[in-house]
């Protein structure tokens, strides 16, 4: 046997349950990944509470980092005793081992310990698309960053100045505001009700080109205000609920605008992506240009704790939890 966290309705992070479940074999193509470090991600709460589907019983999670302790038939990618890191689907990484389709796996470079590499894969994989491919940031860009003291906001403020951009943050508070500011962000705007008047102020009228938006209802029409002509809406997550259905004129009228919903999963779905993805991050984190912040760890047992803290929002930086 071994140890996961399952959940068994959707709910509150009670439903988070430290249980014991059948040690699992690796079928063809698949290895055994014992985890050395759990991924903590906003994605993991909407799981949890049902915004997205998974038949249940299930165990969540969509990131860890460890070494493969077995592999099935025809997998000539890893091997036993490799250190490995994965982020994406399926779910199942709240667990102290799991098996995984083995072409998921990156390996992991010998500098880059198993909390960094938990900590960073989803969130630093997410920061490398959305910087340099959904919207390709360029010297002397000035982009709009929400949720900027947070995983994925932190390595986007370090990660965009380290392209030459200059970042403005977005964030609920006067200590993230000055967290933000020591990852790179130039200016950093506490509160969205006035979003648009301040980016005004801060870019002398021009707007910015791309806003990345991670908050959802709550800042869409803010932040759509915040674009210059042209410019390009990412808005990639939900953490205070999914925006509502968009009236495609509102992008004509306010400037022949463009709006995309991306997810890592499109981004890395072949193998060369993943492969180019992840070697970017790890270019950037092993020369120093992003530094990942592990402020939060908690036992994988008490998940729930750090459901509420992140939901909470008292979390900055990235959260791993130690099986
Ligand atoms: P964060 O560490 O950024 O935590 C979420 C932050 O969102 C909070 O700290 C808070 O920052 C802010 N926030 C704003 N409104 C709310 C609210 N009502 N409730 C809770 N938090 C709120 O999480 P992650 O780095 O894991 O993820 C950031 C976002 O990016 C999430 O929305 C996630 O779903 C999305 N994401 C999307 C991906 C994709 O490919 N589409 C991949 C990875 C992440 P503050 O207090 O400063 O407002």
């Amino acid at each position: 046997m071994t140890k996961a966290i399952r959940i068994h309705h959707n709910g509150g992070p009670e439903v988070l349950q430290w249980e014991d479940v059948p040690t699992p074999q690796p079928g063809p193509g698949e290895a055994l990944v014992r985890h050395e470090a759990v991924g903590l991600n906003y994605i993991d709460v909407y799981f949890r509470t049902g915004l997205y589907k998974s038949a249940l019983p299930t165990t969540i999670g969509m990131e860890a980092a460890g070494i493969v302790s077995a592999i099935g038939d025809g997998v000539d990618t890893v091997a036993v005793g490799d250190r490995v890191a994965y982020a994406g689907g399926p779910i199942g990484a709240y667990a102290t081992e799991r098996t995984i389709a083995a072409d998921r796996l990156v390996k992991l470079p010998d500098g880059i310990d198993f909390q960094t590499a938990a900590a960073m894969m989803l969130q630093g994989m997410t920061a490398q698309y959305l910087l340099r491919r959904t919207f390709v940031v360029k010297p002397g860009d000035t982009i709009l960053v929400h949720a900027a003291a947070g995983g994925v906001g932190l390595i986007m403020c370090q990660w965009a100045k380290y392209l030459g951009a200059t970042v403005i943050g977005v964030v609920s508070s006067p200590e993230k505001a000055e967290l933000a500011k020591a990852h790179g962000a130039a200016h950093v705007v506490v509160g969205h009700a006035n979003l648009p008047a301040e980016v005004k102020r801060i870019t002398g009228g021009a707007m910015v080109p791309v806003c990345y938006d991670s908050v959802g209802r709550d800042t869409f029409t803010q932040s759509i205000d915040c674009l210059a002509p042209l410019g390009m809406m990412v808005t990639f997550g939900n953490a205070s609920g999914p925006v509502p259905p968009v009236d495609l004129g509102m992008l004509s009228a306010k400037g022949s605008l463009y709006l995309t919903r991306p997810t890592l999963a499109t981004y890395t779905s072949k193998r060369a992506d993943l492969e180019r993805v992840s070697k970017d991050l790890f270019e950037v984190v092993q020369s120093g240009a992003v530094s990942i912040r592990v402020n939060q760890t908690f036992p994988l047992a008490e998940a729930a704790a750090a459901h509420q803290a992140l939901e909470a929002r008292l979390t900055t930086g990235s959260t791993v939890l130690l099986p």
